[in-house]
């Protein structure tokens, strides 16, 4: 078993598939910018033997409901949390919030606010691409589940049904990268600001993915202090875009200063290549996280 995988158990789910026992906390629904339902990632979840999935849209908790729902009946434990958007020197910094309060007045309104400016942003990105691309504002709304957070995730796919691009991927390499020519940054609090508002919200702040190529570059050893100060409890350690040295670095800063290590897949559905379960979180791990946050609580369907 490779590094970071954890099963909690393994044996056959009630209908004969083997069953994983693993941990995933770290995925995306059309709240944001997966592909599937939160029911049909909840279904997906099942399928895949997690015990735990980790329901963690960009800046939004409104899928929680429907995949606690989901859940009923199926053994699948739900932990609800979210991928709270934040910058560093114009580079995008993500912090998972687990079980927080979903009604927390602050919290809610510095997310809002980031949906809003990703709103904006979106709109920003595709006059720009309209100029060189018969592409409009509508081809991307009809790519996008009503109120769900907008990124560059649902200009990818406009793309593609427009016939510009053959995948997510592709358009990530090409019109939507950073040096594209036609991208624009959204403002975000900072990550100390992000992590603040997760642990008043009762919830459990987790740096997400910290080896990707803009976070690493940002975080020495006095930065690591200072978000520790402001509260954050984890690192996500294990997920694939974490290199080996990244992933030596951050488990040793984790000895270091008491942070809960995590591994996830990050799943986007069919919008990105990660599979549920691909990385994991071990079951002390989880059991610290669930121990730490008080905001809300897992869901056990
Ligand atoms: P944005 O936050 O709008 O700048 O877009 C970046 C987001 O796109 C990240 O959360 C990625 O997880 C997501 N994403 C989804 N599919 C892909 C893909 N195929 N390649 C790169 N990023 C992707
Ligand atoms: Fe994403
Ligand atoms: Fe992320
Ligand atoms: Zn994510």
């Amino acid at each position: 078993m490779p590094a970071g995988d954890h099963a909690v158990s393994s044996g056959h789910a009630a209908d004969g598939r083997r069953a994983s026992g693993l941990i995933d906390l770290h995925t995306h629904s059309r709240v944001s910018d997966g592909t599937q339902t939160p029911a049909e990632l909840v279904a997906a979840g099942v399928d895949a033997g997690l015990a735990v999935l980790g329901i963690t849209d960009h800046d939004s908790t409104a899928g929680w409901a429907e995949a606690f729902d989901a859940a009923r009946g199926t053994g699948l434990t739900v932990l609800p949390g979210l991928e709270l958007s934040t910058q560093l020197d114009y580079a995008s910094v993500h912090i998972l919030g687990y079980l927080i309060d979903p009604a927390d007045p602050a919290l809610l309104a510095e997310s809002e606010r980031t949906r809003e400016e990703r709103l904006h942003r979106a709109e920003t990105m595709v006059a720009r691409i309209a100029k060189d691309y018969d592409l409009s504002w509508d081809d991307v709304l009809a790519q996008t589940a009503p109120g769900a957070t907008v990124g560059r995730p649902h200009i990818a796919d406009a793309l593609v049904a427009k016939g510009f691009v053959p995948d997510r991927t592709a358009a990530f390499g090409s019109i939507l990268h950073w040096r594209g020519g036609y991208y624009r940054p959204h403002r975000a609090p900072e990550p100390t600001v992000g992590i603040r508002l997760i642990a008043e919200a009762g919830g459990v702040p987790v740096i997400a993915h910290p080896g990707a190529r803009g976070p690493e570059r940002l975080f020495a050893g006095s930065r690591v202090r200072s978000l520790v100060d402001a509260g954050l409890m984890g690192v996500e350690v294990h997920h694939r875009d974490n290199p080996p040295e990244a992933r030596e670095l951050w488990l040793r800063r984790a000895a270091e200063y008491g942070l809960v290590v995590t591994g996830s897949s990050d799943y986007h559905g069919a919008g990105k290549p990660n599979l549920l379960g691909e990385n994991s979180t071990s079951l002390e791990a989880y059991a610290r996280i669930v121990e730490l946050g008080t905001g809300s609580a897992p869901f056990t369907g």
